[in-house]
């Protein structure tokens, strides 16, 4: 895989490198990867917005997409502007480079209005992105939105649909973009210096050393360490957070090592003990007009077929789309459709980290 960075620092590492200085150097030894299966999922999502081929993507996919569009076109709303007028300059996905190729950074969706810009980054993901007013990759394309546009006032919005909160904004003024490029040119300078310190946290989960930094080993180790006592030790509030953080980072390591190996199996490697298992399969039902045909033949009544179909939202938005229907008009006849008719079921509470 091609590394369109050049090998050079990006934006969307910068709250990775913050925390971390010593993984951009990690990193460099360790080739490109299709990332693990949020990161392609996330390509893909992002991918299909870029080019408004959403319907595309597949149920849970879309679903995410046109989530992000809906947050992201509430947010062109409140900047002033409407999304469906075409009244403003839109770029969506252009790398940018900083000065002597620094760094680059690659927004998903710009709007320039004069001195005025907005840039939205879609996240979309389970792990919530560090909200807009401390996060550094956002910092970083205000920095090289004004560079390149001569904007000063910047808006800049994170849109995370599977995370809490589901959107955050913040404003970059002229004053704030001078402090963003001495924080940027801060963090570069550690992140480049000889032997840079390394620290496991969150934000290993999309580093490509993750399976092999020795940092990050050493939070499993004391896990497992843990585990071989049979119990968790007696541990305030606070202890179980850093815990908590530990399994988070072990989690990720576990599903980078699985990731790799089944693509090394499936390459035709063999690894000791362990064999591929060939995947489940599921029928799907591509024709139910025939189906019903056949059912009502023996004697299933419509109402009988019609308690055993499921409605698939995604797919019936869909079908208002077709019908030349966009935005927040999908939205109010669908409500208009299933007014009434739903029941909402709730599965059991899970932890999410508070950014
Ligand atoms: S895996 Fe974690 S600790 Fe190791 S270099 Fe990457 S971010 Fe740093």
């Amino acid at each position: 895989m091609t590394d369109e960075r050049g090998g050079k620092p990006s934006a969307s590492s910068f709250n990775r490198l913050l925390n971390c200085p010593g993984s951009w150097q990690a990193e460099q030894h360790i080739p490109a990867e299709d990332g693990g299966s949020d990161a392609v999922t996330g390509t893909l999502i992002h991918d299909a917005i870029a080019r408004q081929d959403i319907e595309s993507l597949a149920d849970e996919h879309r679903a995410v997409a046109y989530e992000c569009i809906q947050i992201r076109d509430e947010i062109v709303r409140d900047f002033g502007g409407d999304p469906q007028a075409g009244q403003y300059f839109v770029e969506v996905e252009r790398r940018i480079w900083w000065r002597l190729k620094l760094f680059s950074g690659q927004c998903d969706y710009v709007v320039i209005d004069g001195p005025r810009a907005l840039i939205v980054d879609y996240k979309t993901g389970h792990v919530g992105a560090p909200p807009a007013e401390r996060n550094l990759q956002l910092a970083a394309y205000a920095l090289l939105i004004s560079h390149e546009y001569g904007c000063d006032e910047i808006h800049v919005a994170i849109v995370q649909p599977r995370a809490f909160p589901r959107k955050s904004v913040s404003v970059y003024r002229w004053a704030d973009i001078q402090a963003a490029e001495e924080a940027v040119t801060k963090m570069l300078h550690n992140a480049m210096a000889e032997s840079p310190p390394r620290n496991a946290g969150e934000w290993c989960h999309y580093c490509r050393a993750r399976a092999t930094c020795p940092e990050a080993q050493s939070v499993v180790k004391h896990l497992v360490s843990i585990a071989e006592t049979g119990e968790l030790p007696a541990t305030t509030p606070e202890e179980m957070a850093q815990l908590l953080d530990r399994a988070n980072i072990a989690k990720r390591i576990a599903q980078t090592i699985f990731d790799q190996a089944k693509e090394r199996m499936i390459a035709g490697e063999d690894i000791p003990g362990y064999r591929l298992k060939p995947g489940s399969k599921r029928k799907t039902i591509i024709d139910p007009n025939a189906v019903f045909t056949r059912a009502a033949e023996r004697g299933i009544t419509q109402e009988q077929f019609l308690g055993a179909v499921s409605v698939s939202t995604g797919k019936l938005k869909g079908a208002l789309r077709e019908q030349g229907l966009k935005g927040k008009a999908i939205d109010e006849a669908m409500e208009a459709i299933i007014d009434g008719l739903t029941e909402i079921t709730e599965t059991q509470p899970s932890i999410e980290k508070i950014k």
